[in-house]
């Protein structure tokens, strides 16, 4: 069993990153400029903007945040918006989600200049996305995806099992390993809530990828021998083996399900890293013009 070290791969790719930036600037050209807007104040939220601002640093992008009370309006969140579209010293933005409950996430998702969308939400990416054409990738899949590139991991031809439909992880990555090419070529199965027999359909992955949002849910019994296991999810539970009384775990039993498996995420450093560095990828893209 060889483990899949996101934390190592993202340092590596931040690098790369800054190296690119490095040779951007040589050339008279200025850093790519990433701005994140957060509405509220909800913890998660802030971690999350945080750390995509101090990835920025770490690889000499331009970031800003744009904070705002919770009871901004609608009104004038399209109108932070619509200024960022037309904004030419930045080159992508992301509107921190959730969104109050009294904004429409739709409406400001959809309001969003693609071009600027480095999320890869607006409907007009994942139409690029699912047609093959050039388009911001939503950043967890493209992270999973360049972890088996990274590795050299066998996809073509291999049965990939993606639990989980979310727009955000499980749908798009079911897309991306179904599209042509050498790190994809799968035959999907993509499994969710409603599917019958899902440790059978687990079972037969050769690849399973699993975006289900439940603490340890996936266990060895579920698994197939040799199989390539990549861990989504990510939870706080309470430990007695720790300090602080919490661990983080995924949606995998890792103790259990490692031994079986020819490369697995570990949580947290698995999946996690690649995410952020994701969201850079793209706005490096939005700074030179998507390929
Ligand atoms: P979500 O809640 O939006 O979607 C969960 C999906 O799992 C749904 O499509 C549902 O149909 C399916 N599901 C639920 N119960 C199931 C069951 N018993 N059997 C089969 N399918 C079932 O979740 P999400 O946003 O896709 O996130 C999934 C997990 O990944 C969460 O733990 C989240 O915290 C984590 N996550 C991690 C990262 C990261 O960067 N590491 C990024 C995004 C999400």
């Amino acid at each position: 069993m060889e483990l899949i070290d996101g934390k190592k791969i993202a340092v590596k790719v931040k690098q790369e990153l800054a190296d690119e930036v490095n040779r951007l600037k040589a050339n008279g050209e200025r850093a790519p400029h990433l701005v994140a807007v957060l509405v509220g104040n909800d913890p998660a939220s802030e971690t999350y903007v945080a750390s995509k601002v101090k990835a920025c640093q770490e690889v000499g992008f331009k970031s800003t945040e744009m904070r705002y009370s919770a009871d901004m309006t609608e009104e004038q969140l399209l109108a932070v918006v619509d200024r960022l579209n037309r904004d030419t010293d930045v080159d992508g933005y992301i509107v921190q989600l959730p969104l109050p409950a009294h904004i429409s996430e739709e409406k400001v998702l959809m309001a969003i200049n693609p071009d600027k969308d480095v999320d890869g939400f607006h409907p007009c990416n994942v139409g690029k996305m699912v047609t093959g054409l050039p388009a911001y990738l939503p950043a967890t899949p493209a992270g999973i995806v360049e972890l088996l590139k990274r590795y050299d991991i066998p996809t073509q031809g291999k049965h990939c099992v993606v639990i989980g439909r979310s727009n955000i992880v499980g749908t798009p990555m079911a897309v991306l390993m179904s599209r042509k090419g050498r790190h994809a070529d799968c035959t999907v199965t993509l499994c969710h809530s409603r599917t019958q027999n899902l440790k059978e359909m687990a079972l037969q992955a050769d690849i399973l990828i699993v975006a289900l949002g439940k603490p340890q849910f996936v266990t060895a019994d579920m698994v197939k021998e040799g199989a390539v296991v990549i861990d989504v999810g990510i939870h706080r539970i309470a430990s007695d083996k720790t300090k602080s009384g919490f661990r983080l775990v995924g949606d995998v039993d890792f103790e259990q399900v490692a031994p079986k498996c020819s490369y697995i995420t570990p949580v947290p450093g698995g999946v996690g890293p690649m995410t952020i560095v994701s969201l850079l990828q793209n706005t490096l893209e939005a700074r030179k013009g998507l390929s």
